[in-house]
């Protein structure tokens, strides 16, 4: 049986007076794969931007400001590995660049490039943008104006 029923507006009871849009994973995966773009949050008070949902504000510490906010999806690599011994889950898809990644947005997050076989592929400072993919987890490919060859400003290693 499969009754599709609205999700309850969150997973928080112990607040009755309380409606605030919780993050929910339903919202999340529907801006995610339905329209293609990047949902993070942003802080109304203070402007903080986060792409984890947080009951308070780490920067202000107001209460419930964070409001969806979808994010560029550019961003830029500061540190990379490759991965030649995934976990299960992406072990078709190794080797595979898994970046820390600066969004434009000020946020670190991670994430993984699948076109990425090879050290030489990939250098700390380029120019990356997340893509909406089928596969787990946040999908980037370096950026199509991030330069012609692969070493174009690569960093003094
Ligand atoms: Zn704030």
């Amino acid at each position: 049986m499969s009754s599709k029923e609205s999700l309850p507006a969150g997973p928080n009871p112990s607040e009755p007076g309380e409606t605030s849009p919780l993050h929910s994973i339903a919202q999340f995966t529907h801006g995610y794969e339905e329209e293609g773009r990047l949902l993070g949050y942003a802080c109304r008070s203070c402007g903080f931007h986060t792409l984890t949902y947080l009951l308070v504000c780490p920067r202000c510490g107001e209460p419930h400001s964070l409001e969806d906010h979808p994010f560029s999806g550019e961003g830029r690599v500061l540190s990379y590995t490759l991965q030649y011994v995934p976990s299960d889950e992406f072990v078709n898809e190794a080797p595979y660049a898994y970046a820390l990644i600066e969004l434009a947005e000020g946020v670190r997050t991670s994430g993984w490039l699948p076109a990425v076989k090879r050290a030489e592929d990939l250098a700390v400072g380029d120019r990356v943008v997340w893509t909406k993919s089928y596969r787990s987890g946040l999908v980037f490919e370096r950026s199509p104006e991030g330069g012609g060859g692969p070493r174009a400003r690569g960093p003094d290693v």
